[in-house]
């Protein structure tokens, strides 16, 4: 079966089950402080199961594009070394909120394996959750009788916390969970060893295929003991190797699990495993999914694959990198040098050390891959294919950049190697490679090793592990529970039409990071608006008869809005006044709308490629990236400019629409940013139907007269293909051309109010420009003449014509030309000259070509003996060397020493 038809086939499967198809969320994560990726189908429906959302239907299924580099789930360094876990890939899953439960989800997983995908029941392995005593949890009898219907008992696995116990973090839901393996071997290795002792156990032929999660507790804190500060404590103080299994305990220790009203079924299978298990073929990389991209690596480097494990693993990690690299572009996230584009550059980064150093790819390749890899995923994942041309180039510019440094790399090991003690490469120098030009060790040890040296490994884990521990007490961040306060509402946000309102306080938390201690507040409703999209959040104060209480910023967490303070009401349960800050508002709403005229005066000057990759938009100024190939010429700046700026004038109505299908909001020519998740209604925000139809959550001015003017500050690259416009609207803008004027009147009066300013400053520079060239015509003859005298006073003696002259000269050029000037009068020249160059001290030492021949003489060495007279240093060649100094008074001493010196 084909990778297209497992798809369809799984989402038909739960479709026929009454569940609805939604599509895969965007890989890269926005409003979710404790993820840079999407790592599991859940992520998208976190919300739900916090209690902070309502699912749109009880029974959901789709495939999740899912990224696994960085923290719980990292998978990288496997990566194509194993055969199985890939940095991206597509997780097939069915929820169930508060619907179905184990019975249901467990008949349903076996009759879709076993009958829709025929896998042979003698292959696969279930397990369920033995339970754990020490954190108090029991075991799954419910899902062992369950399987049992369907499973002999002897495949039937009890397994531990690590493998059977799903949480989504410290506090929150959490319940067992039932797997199921798959044992790919041949039949006479199965015969030999029974599949289920190799469970679970990195058997690359044995592996997990489906997760089916359980979520029946939630996890809180007890209120009888230290809760998150105690944990937070632990965290930055304890640094032992033993301090996962330690922290487990500890918080085990902290808390408690009550049972969950709603029971909800979150359940996962690895697509690529699954197309794998279902054709029986020996690797992921075998199966159709990745075969055109290893294919055409073999064939673009000339080795075959399968023929060394070496190049196949290279060929791997490329194949791989390059679904990770180009999914993240495509969904908005360009590679950079911080957060979640450093991740994207290092992955990369390795495709291409890898193809460099294994399939001699010494120029950009990886880019051609992603039309290879977009066409069959079009329907599927229809935002690669529509940007492949871009996210091929971006991908272009970022390999031939890497491939750059990786040259100067090499270059700086040349240095390093020579540094190297009794053949070992110092380890702190390799660190320096790989956090400065991305040497991985092990590229730098094969490099060594191609030399007959070797890298002083310890040391270089020791560097590394400083920098990790370095960062992480950086990032370390206490998250106290949630305190609840008030009847539990839906928080409602109520800032597109009030400024104001009388709210209360439902929940509230303490958070501390980098010793600061903050407080994040929930109300029941807010005319708030959290940072989003873009625009920053609001600040503004809440208060009462009793107190008040500054507001400092508002944020999201997923679909909660959230207030932070820097101290706490002491009246929770008080009505409060809450109020923004207007004014910042009101200039953040300027540019806001800005924004958007801009992006659409964009797509008009510079064409229909242009699409927003970013945008900040705040009280002073907005920001704006988007996609474009070449830097903006003047006039299309200037156009842009003039149109923006005439949509201002014509005084345009907002026409804000909520709640629009988001099919008719596209039919009404909003364009969907690719890699932001909208729901099925939006909000769609017009400034003339004809000219800028936008999906957006901000705020925005009542009328374009509002932003009042709109000036572009600057235009600049951000990264391949990506140019970035900063702006400046309203006071900030009138702010600007008042300075600008200002400085313009200065000029005109200092140049005595000239009638043509223009004119005369052209003039001026003219004049400039002609009285240099006389000053350098003067003071060439004056060098001449100097010549001329000092030639005059030379000493003929003992085979040369000897000058030490104090000399003053306008700069050091006519010094320089003084000395060559005079040798090449005297071929037996041994000049020394004690110089004031614009009241400055320098000595000059020229040597001529014919008493070079006796090697008696070394211009730099004498210079700096005689510079020490002068307090300062200087050198130059073997016949002419010059030393500055800071002593003038010096330069009598310099002719006496010189006098003795010969
Ligand atoms: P493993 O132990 O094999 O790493 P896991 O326990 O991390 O798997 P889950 O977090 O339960 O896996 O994810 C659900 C499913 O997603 C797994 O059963 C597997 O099929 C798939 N999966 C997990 N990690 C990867 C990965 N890095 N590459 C490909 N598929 C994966
Ligand atoms: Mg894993």
């Amino acid at each position: 079966m084909d990778s297209g038809s497992i798809r369809r086939t799984f989402l038909e499967f739960f479709k026929k089950k009454g569940h609805t198809i939604v599509p895969s969320a965007p890989l890269v994560l926005k409003n979710d402080p404790t993820l840079l990726f999407t790592n599991s189908g859940m992520v998208q429906f976190k919300d739900y199961f916090l209690g902070n959302a309502t699912p749109k239907a009880s029974r959901i299924a789709d495939t999740q594009k899912c990224l696994r580099v960085s923290g719980k789930h990292n998978d990288l360094e496997e990566v194509g070394i194993d055969t199985y876990h890939h940095t991206m890939f597509e997780m097939l899953g069915n929820w169930s909120f508060g619907d179905y439960f184990k019975k249901e989800a467990i008949a349903w997983a076996w009759e879709l394996l076993t009958e829709e995908y025929k896998l042979p029941k003698d292959r696969l392995y279930v397990s369920v959750f033995a339970g754990d005593k020490d954190d108090n949890l029991p075991f799954d009898q419910e899902a062992y009788d369950l399987w049992k219907q369907f499973v002999a008992e002897d495949r039937i696995i009890q397994g531990n916390k690590k493998d059977n116990f799903w949480e989504m973090a410290d506090l929150g839901p959490c319940g067992p969970c039932s797997e199921i393996h798959v044992d790919l071997r041949s039949d006479e290795e199965r015969a030999t060893t029974p599949g289920r002792d190799l469970v679970n156990n990195d058997h690359p032929q044995v592996i997990e295929i489906w997760n089916n999660v359980f979520m029946e507790f939630e996890r809180y804190w007890n209120p009888e003991k230290g809760g998150a500060s105690e944990l937070f404590k632990f965290d930055l103080e304890y640094h032992g190797e033993d301090k996962k299994a330690k922290r487990e305990k500890l918080r085990s220790s902290l808390t408690l699990l009550r049972y969950l009203p709603a029971k909800n079924v979150d359940t996962g299978m690895g697509f690529e495993r699954l197309c794998r298990a279902i054709n029986l073929v020996q690797s992921n990389y075998d199966t159709d999914v990745f075969t055109p991209l290893i294919n055409f690596a073999a064939q673009t480097s000339n080795i075959p694959y399968g023929k060394d494990e070496k190049t196949d693993i290279a060929m791997r990690v490329i194949a791989d990198h390059v679904r990770a690299v180009s999914f993240a572009i495509s969904d908005g996230q360009l590679p950079s040098n911080a957060g979640a584009g450093y991740v994207i550059r290092r992955i990369l980064r390795r495709a291409v050390r890898y193809g460099f150093t294994f399939l001699n790819f010494k120029e950009p390749f990886i880019y051609k891959l992603v039309p290879i890899l977009s066409g069959p995923l079009k329907d599927v994942f229809p935002e690669l294919e529509s940007q492949k041309e871009y996210v091929s180039k971006v991908i272009f510019e970022e390999e031939a950049s890497f491939l750059r440094t990786l040259e100067k790399g090499l270059k700086r090991f040349e240095l390093i190697q020579n540094e190297a003690k009794n053949g070992v490469i110092n380890g702190d120098l390799a660190f320096e490679l790989y956090d400065t030009f991305g040497f991985p060790f092990d590229l730098t040890s094969l490099i060594a090793r191609e030399r007959g040296l070797s890298v002083d490994e310890q040391a270089f884990n020791a560097a590394m592990a400083k920098q990790k521990s370095r960062s992480k007490t950086d990032a370390a961040k206490e998250t106290g529970d949630w305190v609840i306060v008030g009847s539990d509402v839906k928080p409602q946000f109520i800032g597109y039409d009030q400024q104001e309102a009388e709210v209360k306080i439902i929940k509230y938390r303490k958070i501390k990071q980098k010793n600061k201690e903050l407080f994040q507040l929930v109300f029941d409703k807010t005319p708030f608006y959290a940072e989003s999209g873009g625009q920053v959040g609001d600040t503004g104060y809440i208060q009462n008869i009793n107190e008040k209480i500054t507001i400092v910023d508002t944020k999201k967490e997923n679909e909660l809005i959230i207030h932070f303070t820097e101290e706490l009401p002491e009246k929770l349960e008080s009505s409060f006044e809450a109020k923004i800050d207007q004014q910042k508002r009101s200039l953040t709403e300027d540019n806001h709308s800005a924004t958007h005229l801009l992006h659409a005066a964009l797509r008009s000057v510079l064409g229909k490629h242009v699409e927003q990759k970013g945008s900040l938009v705040n009280d002073k100024v907005l920001r704006f990236d988007f996609s474009h190939f070449a830097a903006m010429t003047t006039e299309e700046i200037q156009k842009v400019e003039y149109i923006v700026n005439q949509k201002v004038r014509e005084n345009i109505p907002l026409d804000e629409k909520r709640n629009v299908p988001i099919e008719q909001a596209k039919a009404l020519g909003a364009m969907a940013l690719f890699g932001e998740k909208y729901g099925d209604f939006v909000r769609v925000i017009t400034f003339d139907p004809k000219y800028s139809v936008e999906l957006c959550g901000g705020t925005h001015v009542k009328s374009t007269g509002q932003i009042g003017m709109f000036k572009i500050v600057s235009e600049s690259s951000v990264a391949a293909g990506v140019r970035r416009i900063e702006a400046i609207t309203a006071e900030a803008a009138e702010q600007y051309f008042r300075s600008e004027l200002a400085v313009l009147e200065e000029v005109r009066a200092l140049l005595k109010n000239p009638k043509d300013l223009l004119a005369s400053t052209k003039s001026l520079l003219e004049e400039k420009h002609a009285l240099e060239k006389k000053l350098e015509v003067f003071q060439q003859e004056q060098a001449n003449q100097i010549k001329d005298q000092l030639a005059a006073k030379a000493v003929k003696s003992n085979g040369y014509h000897l000058i030490i002259e104090r000399v003053t000269v306008p700069n050091a050029d006519a010094l320089k030309n003084i000395a060559y000037g005079l040798r090449n009068q005297f071929d037996d020249l041994l000049m020394i000259l004690a110089a004031d160059v614009e009241s400055k001290p320098q000595v000059a030492v020229m040597i001529g070509e014919k008493l070079m021949e006796s090697k008696k003489y070394h211009a730099g060495n004498m210079v700096k003996e005689l510079a020490k007279e002068i307090e300062g240093g200087g050198g130059g060649q073997p016949f002419f060397a010059t030393a500055g100094g800071k002593n003038i008074n010096g330069l009598a001493a310099v002719l006496d020493k010189a006098r003795k010196l010969i």
